[in-house]
Parts: C-alpha cells; sequence; structure tokens
C-alpha cells in the first residue's frame, strides 16, 4: 500500500475492456484512433496509447504539437494526428517528430506545403462551428489543397456537435460530409467522424476510421448509453483521512460558514481540494466512499481540504482510504459526480488528481506509475535554461563538441522524465575497481579482474551481465534496462567463458546463479535467484566480479558511467608505471578528487553528488 495523500488508480484492463465493448459497434474493416489529448483525459497519455496500441489502434489523436512531441520522445511511433488547428511557428516541429497536422486554413496549408513533404488530414466543419473548413466551400478548399503537392492528404475528417444526445442534428452532419466525400474521385486513406458516442448513435458504412475518446475511459456520454453498452470506469481517484473532528451542533464548517451542524457530528478531514481538482461546485453537493458507505461533502470545497460527513462511520481511523471518485460505487462515477452540479465528466477526470501520483493496474495488479512532475514535463523545456547550460557546458568544455553535449543533454532529459519505467532509477555509491596483473599463459595480455559494486532499486529478479567484441554489438545492451554491466573484449580473442566469465554476483548478500549464453557476437549471463522477487522495487546492493583478458597493447581502457549516479568512485590497480587517467564528468562537478599511488589510480565524487550519465575515465597506459 501507498503512503500518498492521494492518488489515482487507472485501470487499464478495463480500460481494455471498453475498447473491446466499442469494437462490437463498428465493423471489423474500420480502424479506431485512440484520443489521447489533454494527457488521455487526465489518464496517462503514454500508458493509454501503449495499451491502445495493444489494442490494434493504428493512430493516437493529440490536442497539439507538445503532446505529440511528448509521445515520441516516450517512444511512441504510431502515426499520431494534431487533432487542434496548429500555427505556422509549429510546422518545424511536426515535420522533426513526425506528426501528422490537422488542416483547417488555406494560409496553413500553404506554409505547411513550403517546408517539405507531410501528411495532413483536412478537418470539414458540417455543423460543429469550430475549427475546420466549412462544409459548403470545403470541396473548392479541398480543389487548392490538392494543387499543393508536397501535401498528402492522409486523411478527412469531420467532427460531431452532439453525438450522444441529438440524433437528427448528427445525421445531417454526416449526411454533409458524406456529400463531399462522396464527390471526391480520390479517396484518401482515411474517412472519419465518430467520436466514441457517434460509433454507437450514428452507425455508418462510408466511413473506415472512428476517434475514440470518453467512452474509452468507461465514461457514459449520456444515460441511455448504459442500455446500450457497459463499460467500466478507469481512473478511481483515493485519498486518505488526515484528522477527524466532531462539530456540535450549530458549528460552522469551511469557508464563509455554508455549512452549519445540524446535530452533533463526526467529519473528516481530506487533503484534497479543487487544487487537486476537485471541483469547488461540489462543496456541499460531492459524495465520497469511506468503507464502502457514501458519505457527503459538507461546507466548501477549499483549495487543499475538504470536509467529509462521516458520522455514520463506526471507528473510522486518520489514514483510511476515502474513493472520491471512480470503480467502486456507481454514485460516485464521473458522470454521476458531475450531474450533481451541472458540471462536465469531461472535464472533471482531466482535472482531478493534478497533485496525485497515478498508478497503473492491470488485474488488480500495479503495473507501473508516473508521479506528477513527470506529467508535466513537456520537452519544449529541453532546450533551455538551468539544467541545459549546466549539462552541456559541463561537457561542451570536457568534449570540446557541441553536438555531443547536446545528445548527453537530451539523454539525460529522456532518462530522468520519458523513460519506460516512470519512476528514475539511478545507481547509489558507485564502485568499480580494475586491475590488471600478467599473465601467464597469454602473454600479450594481462589478467583483468573487475569489481562493480551500487546501490539501486531492483526492478526485476534477474539481471544480465553483457560482453562483445564490437561496440555495435555491446550497443544493444545500452538501451535495455535489465543490463546492469557491458564490456567490451578485444577484438582478437574468442568469446568464451575462459575470457570472460563472471566470478561472482551478489545482490546484498545473496550469491546468485549464473547462466552463460554465447551467441551473435555476445555473451550474455543471466544472473537470477528465485528469492529476489521478495526484493523488487526496494533498494539493494549490487556487486558483480568478472575475469578478464585485456590487450596490453591497446594502452587505454575506458570506464562509463551510463546512469544516473550518486556517489562515483573508479580505481584502476596494477604494476604498470606510466598511467593516466582522464575522467570526463558531466554533473554539478566536472572536476571528481583523482588520487594517483604507486599502483593505483582513483577517482571519486563526494557520495552525494550527481555525476550524469556518458561521465566516465579513460585510463591511459
Ligand atoms: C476529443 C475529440 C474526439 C473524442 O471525442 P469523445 O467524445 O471523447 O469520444 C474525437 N475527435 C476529435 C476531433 C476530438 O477533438
Amino acid at each position: 500500500m501507498n503512503d500518498d495523500r492521494s492518488w489515482t488508480e487507472i485501470d487499464l484492463g478495463n480500460y481494455q475492456h471498453n475498447i473491446e465493448q466499442l469494437k462490437k459497434f463498428f465493423s471489423p474493416q474500420t480502424n479506431f484512433m485512440q484520443i489521447v489529448k489533454a494527457d488521455a483525459y487526465g489518464h496517462g497519455a503514454f500508458q493509454i496509447a501503449k495499451k491502445a496500441i495493444e489494442c490494434g489502434a493504428v493512430s493516437l489523436g493529440v490536442a497539439n504539437l507538445q503532446e505529440g512531441i511528448l509521445l515520441r520522445y516516450q517512444g511512441i511511433s504510431i502515426p499520431i494526428i494534431i487533432l487542434s488547428p496548429s500555427l505556422n511557428s509549429e510546422i518545424d516541429q511536426i515535420l522533426q517528430y513526425d506528426l501528422i497536422p490537422t488542416v483547417s486554413s488555406m494560409d496553413f496549408a500553404r506554409a505547411m506545403n513550403k517546408k517539405g513533404k507531410n501528411k495532413i488530414h483536412l478537418n470539414i466543419d458540417t455543423g460543429m462551428g469550430r475549427s475546420g473548413f466549412y462544409y459548403q466551400n470545403a470541396l473548392s478548399k479541398i480543389k487548392e489543397i490538392r494543387r499543393l503537392t508536397n501535401l498528402e492528404i492522409e486523411g478527412i475528417f469531420s467532427h460531431f456537435a452532439s453525438a450522444e444526445n441529438d440524433i437528427a442534428f448528427t445525421e445531417l452532419q454526416a449526411d454533409r460530409f458524406h456529400k463531399i466525400v462522396s464527390k471526391l474521385d480520390e479517396k484518401p486513406k482515411y474517412i472519419h467522424i465518430a467520436n466514441s458516442s457517434g460509433v454507437i448513435f450514428s452507425p455508418d458504412n462510408y466511413t473506415n476510421l472512428v476517434r475514440l475518446g470518453l467512452l474509452t475511459y468507461g465514461i457514459y456520454s449520456n444515460k441511455p448509453l448504459k442500455d446500450k453498452i457497459k463499460l467500466k470506469p478507469v481512473m478511481t481517484f483515493k485519498t486518505r483521512i488526515t484528522q477527524i473532528k466532531t462539530a456540535q451542533k450549530g458549528d460552522s464548517i469551511g469557508y464563509n460558514q455554508t455549512f452549519i451542524a445540524p446535530k452533533t457530528i463526526k467529519y473528516a478531514i481530506l487533503p484534497v481540494g479543487y487544487a487537486d481538482g476537485y471541483d469547488f461546485l461540489l462543496s456541499n453537493k460531492g459524495i465520497a466512499v469511506l468503507r464502502n458507505s457514501i458519505c457527503k461533502v459538507i461546507g466548501k470545497v477549499s483549495m487543499d481540504m475538504t470536509a467529509l460527513d462521516i458520522s455514520q462511520i463506526s471507528d473510522p481511523q486518520v489514514g483510511d482510504v476515502v474513493t472520491m471518485l471512480g470503480d467502486s460505487h456507481d454514485d460516485i462515477t464521473a458522470e454521476n459526480l458531475t450531474d450533481l452540479f451541472g458540471g462536465l465528466s469531461y472535464e472533471l477526470v482531466s482535472q482531478i488528481g493534478r497533485r496525485a501520483k497515478r498508478y497503473y493496474t492491470q488485474n488488480g495488479k500495479i503495473i507501473d506509475s508516473s508521479p506528477l512532475l513527470r506529467r508535466e514535463f513537456m520537452p519544449k523545456d529541453l532546450s533551455d535554461k538551468k539544467l541545459g547550460d549546466i549539462i552541456e557546458t559541463a561537457i561542451e568544455q570536457r568534449l570540446q563538441s557541441k553536438e555531443i553535449a547536446s545528445l548527453v543533454h537530451e539523454d539525460i532529459l529522456k532518462r530522468m522524465f520519458a523513460e519506460k519505467d516512470k519512476d528514475i532509477h539511478y545507481r547509489k555509491n558507485f564502485k568499480h575497481s580494475i586491475k590488471f596483473e600478467d599473465s601467464n599463459e597469454f602473454t600479450d595480455y594481462y589478467l583483468t579482474s573487475t569489481e562493480l559494486s551500487f546501490s539501486k532499486k531492483l526492478q526485476n529478479d534477474h539481471f544480465i551481465v553483457a560482453c562483445a567484441k564490437t561496440e555495435k554489438d555491446l550497443e544493444k545492451y545500452f538501451l535495455r534496462n535489465d543490463v546492469e554491466y557491458r564490456w567490451l573484449l578485444d577484438n582478437k580473442i574468442d568469446l568464451k567463458k575462459m575470457f570472460f566469465s563472471v566470478t561472482s554476483v551478489k545482490i546484498n548478500d545473496l550469491e546468485l546463479y549464473n547462466e552463460m549464453k554465447i551467441s551473435d557476437g555476445s555473451i550474455e549471463i543471466k544472473c537470477y535467484h528465485p528469492k529476489l522477487k521478495e526484493l523488487m522495487g526496494k533498494e539493494v546492493n549490487f556487486s558483480i566480479s568478472t575475469k578478464t583478458y585485456y590487450p596490453k597493447n591497446s594502452h587505454q581502457l575506458s570506464v562509463y558511467i551510463i546512469e544516473m549516479t550518486q556517489g562515483v568512485d573508479i580505481s584502476f590497480e596494477s604494476n604498470i608505471v606510466n598511467i593516466e587517467a582522464v575522467p570526463i564528468f558531466s554533473g554539478k562537478s566536472k572536476f571528481p578528487k583523482l588520487v594517483k599511488t604507486d599502483h593505483q589510480i582513483s577517482i571519486s565524487t563526494a557520495k552525494n553528488e550527481w555525476v550524469f550519465p556518458t561521465s566516465g575515465v579513460v585510463f591511459v597506459y
């Protein structure tokens, strides 16, 4: 159980259920675009996007450039359509990140055409009265756009204004759209009009893509829908009681005394308010669930706190979990809560949990999480300001290369904010020692022993030690987060156990089993133990010792730091007389402490000092 003050749970299993139900309403030839704008209506765009792809989505819909970039940055590679009109100034980045803009004006179409080849979707306003080409002159506009030869019209679409409750108007829109589409001699690949409610209320046979939003999140857009489809809410918002109090008859509760206790009551102070997205209009109206019992919000919802009448609960405790919205009780679904104040469920879910960590679950198990700050990261911030300056200057000075500096910089931010495992993983107390000794068997080589230790949160019940003969073969192991140690073997020696082996691998004091697999230019050693399951998620000490051979004529050996690391100590020992160490460090300090004795050089930072990835030391001998 977490110890958060409030949190949202996103049930990806329920999302999948909703997709399966919705699919029954459109033909198997029809594709679907998952709408993930506004961070997937507050559900987490990246996680929803991944699940949607698994469920067969052919594309994703976002509101704007920044949302698209973020998904690209997180590694999403399927087509992403920007649904709102983009600005001309955004075109370069639209191209750079391979996003598909919606075209709603000639001016934008021309500007886009000037910049180079790209796919677009044309937006036709058939009655929504928002963005798009007005339906009455759409055909002539389409003709004009066809002449802009850099633009490939991949899709043409329109948007319903009231698919959930006005069938006549919906049909009128569908009809206007159909008339335009039927007059095109060359049909775009995708023709689409229906949002998720439209899929249910306006089945048609001339479109081939639907854009699914609200209903996939398990929120009904309309009561009659409940008889047609069974959806399950994806988001649950929970909090904990922080204080329990008693009010005497006549006592007032909250700002402006809008609630006066009619008798003695027991009430709870919850640490969430409108700043957490719990709508102010739920003041004196909201309800929440404590121990399966519905309790009433009393007084005004304030910025950070809300009072809940819990008189009927016997023996409530500080720390008890209260569900504010979601799955557990029909009365607190987004649509029923917003009904209480005439609000909009779309708005409520996209606001709620603004100060809460998100937990993604499937079959009741937490499979991922994302803290708040991470969600608000925008890659636009990438190129700017403090962090950028610190890192780039640090590395630039060392490497004398702007390009590499900016690559490293991006890499660091990616690791910190956008990688698929949403918690920041980093190493602490990193110690790496390498020792050369003369070898009797192979006189051209040093017998090399390495010892690596660090502490880190254990992510899996196993990990890999990898060794390869070329940088290219080793490269793939840098991208994998289940690899804890990598070694580049001299090109002239064979990939054999006698040339590279682990002599000991431990997690805390537990000696692990290891299994060697040699293939395709690399050695992979899997380190595992059944007991590791119990340690997952906990911070543990890794220690990995290896034995290998290193060519005397190489004259240099590099040690890299490739993860965020706090506290580094790298040492090199041998009986070679002339050794130099060149540390290339990025982080707050570029100049780690260097201590040299007759046979040893060590490079170290303070224990709590951060060292950024791609730092390292080159030992020259
Ligand atoms: C938001 C949006 C949708 C999704 O609508 P839902 O009602 O949430 O299904 C579809 N198309 C466009 C253009 C949108 O902006």
